[in-house]
Parts: C-alpha cells; sequence; structure tokens
C-alpha cells in the first residue's frame, strides 16, 4: 500500500509543477501560514460548531410553529445556505393571511441544484483516471478510498473548469474559499465523509440568460446562481436481483470508480415559473459546459444530474409551502413534465384541503405513466457536521488568475446568440445553429469561405442564405443518413458558400437550387460547375425574357384577354407560366418586370 500511495502521490504532485505563479504564491502563503494552521483550523471548527449550533436552535424555533417548517430540513451545502431566504420566510408566518379554498391562485417556487461531473484528466484530489463504463473498481486508489495516511491533493485543472462554469455563469469567484467534510455514511461513500465546500464556495452571485424555444413562444428568463462549489463525487452502487432498484434487490455492488471524481454542484434562485423554464435552463447549462469543454454534459451517464424542488403557495404569501424535491429525470422534457406534474399535483391537494399530505419527500419522475412518485420520505435532519477539511489549504484564486482563465474561454452560446442576431439571422435559425458547437463551427467557415472569395469577386452577404440552408435541408440530410457532424457532408463550407452565392448573387434561382442540391449532396463538387453542366444559369438577359413572356401571351390569348378586362388576379398565373416556360431559370423580378410591361399594353 505504501508503493501505492507514493506512486499516486507522485503522479498528483508532477502535475502540480505545472501550477502558474499565483498558486506557488499562494502556495507559499500556505506555508507561512502552517505554523498557525492548526489555532486556525481550531478556530474555523470552533466558529462552525458555533454556527451549526445556531442553525439547530433556530430550525427547532420554526420547527415548534408549524409542519411547512420542515422545508428547513437540509441536504446539501447547497440547499442548506440556499435556504437563507426560505429560512426567514420561515420566520413570517402569514398563513393565515392567505386561507386556501378551492378558488385560490397558486404559484410555484421552483429552484435547482445540478451535479455537473467536471471533465479532467485525474479525480478531485488524487491522480486515478475515470472514464464511464470501466470495469467495477478499478479506477480507485488508497487516497480516493480514504486509507489512513493518505492526503488529498487538489487538481488544478478542477479548479480551472469550476472557474470557467462559475465566470460562464456570471458569478463572483472567491479569492479565497475553502473545503469542508461532510459527513455521513452510506456504502457508496468509502471515506465516510465527502470533501465539498460548506460556507466559502468557489463561485457565488451569479445568473444565466436562459432561452425560451421559439416553438414554445421564445423569450428570455433571467436565472439567478446562488452558489457553485467544487465537492468530490461518491461511488454507485449496482443493485442485483428484484427489479434492480434498492428496495426489492437481494443485494448491492459496491464500485467505486467514480467516488473522487470532481464535481461542480450549481444551486439556482428560486427564479422559475414553470418546468419548460426548467428545461431551458438545464439546456443552456449543459451548453455552456460542453462549449467550455468542462463536462461532456451526458445525462444518462450522470455526467450531469439535477434534482429539483418544487413547492407551491398562495400568490402574495411570503411563506413558502413544503418542498418535495424531485429526481431520476432522464431528459429536459421528463424534467419539464415532472416539475408541471408536482406543480398541479400539489395544487390540487391544498384546494382539496389536503395538504398535510404533502410531506418533504423524494419523489421520482415515473416516464411511463407521466407522474411523480416516493421515492423516500425524509425522516428528521440530516446533520453533516461540516468542518473545514483539515488536510487541504485555503484554495486561493487570484483575479490575475481568474482573468486569465477568462481570456482562455472559447465564444459562448450567448454571445454566439448575439453575434448572429447582428447578422440578421432569424431567432429559429439562431436556435438551431447554437444548439450544436460542431454546426457553430461550421457555418462560421462557410460565412469566412464566402468573404475570402468575396475578396476577388463582388461582394454578397450570404449570412441568412447559409443559415437558411443549413439549419433545413443541410441539417435534414445529415440527420437522415445518420451523420455525426455537417463537416462529414460530401460539400464543404467553401462549396456551400458557393451555392449560397449562385443564389444570392441571382445567378441561379432558389428553386433550382433546391433542385441541384439532392445530387450535390449525394456527389458532393463545385455547385458553380454543376450549374453550367447543367445550363441552369439564371436567364437576366431582358432580350431573351421578353421572347418568353411573348411565347406565354401568345400560348394564353383567353387569360390575356381576361387580364386585360380587369381580371388582375390572373398576373400569378402568367409569372408561373413564363417561369415554367424558362425551366425555373428566368430571373424572376426582371420577368416580373417585362411581364407587367406586355400585360399592361
Ligand atoms: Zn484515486
Amino acid at each position: 500500500m505504501a508503493t501505492m500511495n507514493n506512486t499516486t502521490t507522485t503522479t498528483a504532485s508532477s502535475s502540480l509543477t505545472s501550477l502558474s505563479s499565483h498558486f506557488r504564491r499562494s502556495a507559499k502563503k500556505n506555508e507561512i501560514n502552517n505554523s498557525t494552521k492548526e489555532a486556525t483550523i481550531f478556530h474555523q471548527r470552533e466558529e462552525t460548531r458555533q454556527q451549526h449550533q445556531q442553525q439547530r436552535r433556530r430550525r427547532r424555533r420554526s420547527a415548534t410553529t408549524t409542519n411547512a417548517s420542515a422545508a428547513s430540513g437540509t441536504k446539501t451545502a447547497g440547499e442548506q445556505l440556499q435556504l437563507s431566504a426560505l429560512e426567514q420566510s420561515e420566520l413570517i408566518d402569514d398563513t393565515e393571511d392567505f386561507p386556501i379554498d378551492a378558488n385560490t391562485a397558486f404559484e410555484p417556487t421552483i429552484g435547482i441544484e445540478t451535479h455537473v461531473q467536471l471533465q479532467t484528466k485525474t479525480k478531485a484530489f488524487c491522480g486515478c483516471r475515470y472514464s464511464y463504463g470501466a470495469n467495477a473498481n478499478t479506477q480507485i486508489c488508497p487516497i480516493c478510498m480514504g486509507h489512513p495516511g493518505t492526503y488529498p491533493k487538489l487538481s488544478e485543472e478542477v479548479v480551472e473548469k469550476g472557474v470557467q462554469i462559475g465566470v460562464a455563469l456570471n458569478c463572483k469567484i472567491r479569492e479565497v474559499s475553502k473545503f469542508d467534510r461532510k459527513q455521513y455514511f452510506y456504502p457508496d461513500l468509502p471515506k465516510g465523509y465527502q470533501i465539498s465546500q460548506f460556507d466559502e464556495p468557489l463561485c457565488e452571485h451569479g445568473n444565466i440568460k436562459v432561452v425560451l424555444p421559439v416553438e414554445e413562444g421564445g423569450g428570455e428568463a433571467t436565472i439567478g446562481i446562488t452558489r457553485a462549489h467544487l465537492e468530490e463525487d461518491a461511488g454507485k452502487l449496482n443493485h442485483v436481483g428484484g427489479s434492480g432498484n434498492v428496495s426489492t434487490a437481494t443485494h448491492s455492488l459496491a464500485d467505486y470508480n467514480r467516488a473522487g471524481v470532481a464535481l461542480l454542484e450549481i444551486v439556482t434562485e428560486p427564479d422559475f415559473k414553470n418546468g419548460k423554464e426548467v428545461s431551458a435552463y438545464g439546456q443552456e447549462l449543459r451548453r455552456i459546459v460542453r462549449y467550455l469543454k468542462a463536462s461532456d454534459g451526458n445525462l444518462n451517464e450522470g455526467s450531469m444530474r439535477c434534482d429539483v424542488n418544487v413547492s407551491v403557495k398562495p400568490v402574495g404569501r411570503k411563506r413558502f409551502g413544503t418542498k418535495v424535491e424531485v429526481k431520476n429525470m432522464n431528459s429536459f422534457n421528463a424534467m419539464a413534465r415532472a416539475i408541471d406534474y408536482e406543480i398541479e399535483r400539489q395544487e390540487k391537494l391544498y384546494k382539496e384541503g389536503r395538504g398535510d399530505e404533502i410531506v418533504q419527500e423524494t419523489r421520482t419522475w415515473d416516464d411511463q405513466n407521466q407522474r411523480t412518485v416516493t421515492m423516500r420520505k425524509k425522516e428528521g435532519l440530516a446533520d453533516y457536521r461540516y468542518f473545514p477539511e483539515p488536510d487541504l489549504n485555503p484554495l486561493v484564486c487570484s483575479q490575475a488568475y481568474v482573468a486569465n482563465v477568462r481570456k482562455e474561454m472559447p465564444e459562448l452560446p450567448n454571445e454566439i446568440r448575439d453575434r448572429y442576431k447582428a447578422l440578421g439571422l432569424p431567432n429559429g435559425d439562431v436556435q438551431v445553429l447554437v444548439e450544436d458547437e460542431n454546426l457553430v463551427r461550421f457555418y462560421d467557415e462557410i460565412l469566412s469561405a464566402n468573404s475570402s472569395r468575396s475578396s476577388e469577386e463582388k461582394e454578397v452577404n450570404i449570412s441568412k442564405q447559409a443559415a437558411n440552408w443549413l439549419t433545413n435541408d443541410l441539417l435534414a440530410f445529415v440527420k437522415n443518413e445518420k451523420l455525426a457532424t455537417p463537416y462529414d457532408l460530401k460539400l464543404n463550407p467553401e462549396e456551400i458558400a458557393e451555392f449560397c452565392f449562385l443564389i444570392e448573387n441571382g445567378e441561379i434561382s432558389g428553386k433550382i437550387g433546391k433542385d441541384i442540391l439532392p445530387e450535390l449532396l449525394l456527389d458532393g463538387g463545385s455547385p458553380r460547375k454543376l450549374v453550367e453542366e447543367k445550363g441552369l444559369m439564371q436567364i437576366s438577359d431582358p432580350k431573351e425574357i421578353e421572347k418568353i413572356v411573348q411565347k406565354v401571351l401568345d400560348m394564353n390569348p383567353n387569360q390575356l384577354e381576361q387580364y386585360r378586362s380587369g381580371k388582375t388576379k390572373l398576373k400569378g398565373f402568367f409569372v408561373g407560366a413564363c417561369l415554367r416556360e424558362s425551366g425555373g431559370r428566368a430571373n424572376p423580378t426582371l420577368t416580373d418586370e417585362i411581364l407587367m410591361q406586355n400585360l399592361e399594353e
């Protein structure tokens, strides 16, 4: 074991040699502080102990007032601190001012805690790698198993990714944050405690702008971020026998691979109005962490886990209703439905005078039956006895460090949206493009291919044209053919730029474009060459168009007479006939012009 321990420590410390200067500075600072460290820790422990005592006293006080105060039951550090607003509300008992009957209007209070698994080379405090789906207990070491005599060593990459997400969520990054031990027993937690951040989280006071889907009316919502803190994950229990859940299993197998993997827990303010906003929030958060490459954001592999707290109260009442936690939603859609279901369920119970049936519990989403069901009732209040982690120094992130992390960050979804809106793209196209990082890159490459051409030729703006073709016909082809990205198309960005240029420049009509696209998608190649080979260039010579118009008028003498005797609606008929006669090649504007001259004669 000693050997293993040494090896791991070496791996961890070699990664520390790359620490940037401010980390070295903070490490020095900590050395100096070491002599007073123990005294400080004792002091901090004492402070934390007093805080806990105060909290317990406060809880006991409010617990005597009403059942609803059970809402102060705390599970995570995030919740515990987030409760400041809720706790305040518990001190105000205005329930009597808001009697509930069948006609009462309710408003929901919804808050979300999301655990984002950070995509880092190693776990948070040791040199172990982690990959989802590896054989059980093959990615562990004495440090993440909490063997006596081992010490955690914080990975710089974990801090960097945490700061990146914090900055993207407009959070204030604490110059000094600290780690705490959260102790509880559960078979998936080999150490018997989890290293987390309790009262000094890495990130706090942020917000995120959430864009609601166009098909649901669009619009934006701003959601406050209370805090985001670093912590380590627990292992995983695989329940065997029965129907695979903990209550029916015959036994459970513990896989500790995930123990010690770095998480960022993000806690929101209760700013959501409905399930759709929650779903939009989850999706935007996932886009952000994916753009940052800070997490793969896969819901079904547990790299992003959302727990939602829902309660309802009569509109205007200060005291919050009893809070119910909903878990295990494996899609954002399911999340939206689960929340809307829960709001409805709670309102109904209150209106029927069965409010006391709403208890503090964890419910899970039953996708098959489209409803939430009780998973476990919360019995009593968990007390995790947080105290500052004695094996880790406070984490120092200087302003210069944060500024540097910010500088290295890629363009984020919201910034891309603003850039595309400035190009005049419709909201629907913007939404589709920003959904996928590859699509954004591909689209930008089409535009830059066009601008490098424009220096030689006439300058033509193809932004809208390209967005339209890409988000409709091209994306449909990518999906139908099950291609991974638009880069797997036979047409490259240069060729698509050329295609859009031909249309925008009036050399072919949109109709011809649509006709030749399938062939281009199958065989690739230059759109201009294909158009020339097939003789599909738009006819823009007035003399030729004049001929076509004359021919159409000669072929339809009856309609012409009707038109001239006042039935001007027939204009559309003639336009269509001219375009058909030209094989779709006649320049529409010019055709219209020349047709009108001839019709009015
Ligand atoms: Zn390890």
